[in-house]
C-alpha cells in the first residue's frame, strides 16, 4: 500500500505538487492523469525516493520513504535502463543490485523474461531493441525480487498502437 499525505514539492519558487494526498491499495492498477507539467513525474520520483519532498509524507507498506528509505525502496520496482548491456546482462545486474541470492536470481530472471516475452531478444544490447521491447525489459527488471509496488512513468509513450495494447495487457497481468 502507498500512502501519500499532503505532498508538496517546490523547485525554487515553482510549485510543482500542491498538497497532494491519496492512498493506493494492493493488487490494484492506478494511473496518474494530467497534462504535461501537472507534476506526475515529480510525484513518482518522490514516491520512489529519487528526489525529496518539500513537505508531506510518503509511506510504502508502512515505511516512510524519507525516514526508512532502504526498507521503503525494497518494496518498489521502478525501471531505469543501462543501454550498453544485453537484456540478460541487465536483468542479472539488477538482481545482484537488489541483493537477490544467486539461485533465486537465476530462477526469477527466467520467469520475468517469460512473462514479459523478452526471451527471444535477451542477448541483444538494450540500445538496439525497439521501444516496446525496451519497455518490457524495464518492466521485467522492476518485477525482480517480487516488489509489492511497481511504478511506471508513461509506460506506453512512443509505442505504436499494437505495442500499446501489448504493454497494457502485460500491466493487467502484473496487477493480477
Ligand atoms: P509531468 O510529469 O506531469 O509532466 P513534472 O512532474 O515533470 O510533470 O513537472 C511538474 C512541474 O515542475 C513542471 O512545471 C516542470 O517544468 C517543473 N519541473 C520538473 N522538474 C523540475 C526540475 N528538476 N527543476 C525545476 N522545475 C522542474
Ligand atoms: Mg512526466
Amino acid at each position: 500500500m502507498i500512502e501519500v499525505r499532503n505532498l508538496t514539492k517546490k523547485y525554487g519558487d515553482h510549485l510543482a505538487v500542491n498538497d497532494l494526498s491519496f492512498t493506493i491499495e494492493n493488487g490494484k492498477i492506478y494511473g496518474l492523469l494530467g497534462p504535461n507539467g501537472a507534476g506526475k513525474s515529480t510525484t513518482m520520483n518522490i514516491i520512489t525516493g529519487y528526489i525529496s519532498a518539500t513537505d508531506g509524507t510518503v509511506r510504502i507498506d508502512g515505511h516512510d520513504i524519507a525516514e526508512e528509505p532502504a526498507e521503503a525502496k525494497a518494496c518498489i520496482g521502478y525501471p531505469p535502463l543501462y543501454t550498453d548491456m544485453t537484456a540478460a546482462e541487465y536483468l542479472d545486474f539488477v538482481a545482484r543490485a537488489k541483493g537477490m541470492p544467486y539461485d533465486a536470481a537465476l530462477r526469477q530472471e527466467k520467469e520475468v523474461m517469460q512473462l514479459t516475452g523478452i526471451e527471444p531478444v535477451k542477448d541483444r544490447l538494450l540500445k538496439n531493441l525497439s521501444k516496446g521491447y525496451r519497455q518490457r525489459v524495464g518492466i521485467a527488471q522492476a518485477m525482480l525480487g517480487d516488489p509489492d509496488v511497481i511504478i511506471l512513468d508513461e509506460p506506453t509513450v512512443g509505442l505504436d498502437p499494437k505495442q500499446i495494447i501489448e504493454i497494457r495487457d502485460l500491466i493487467k497481468k502484473l496487477g493480477s
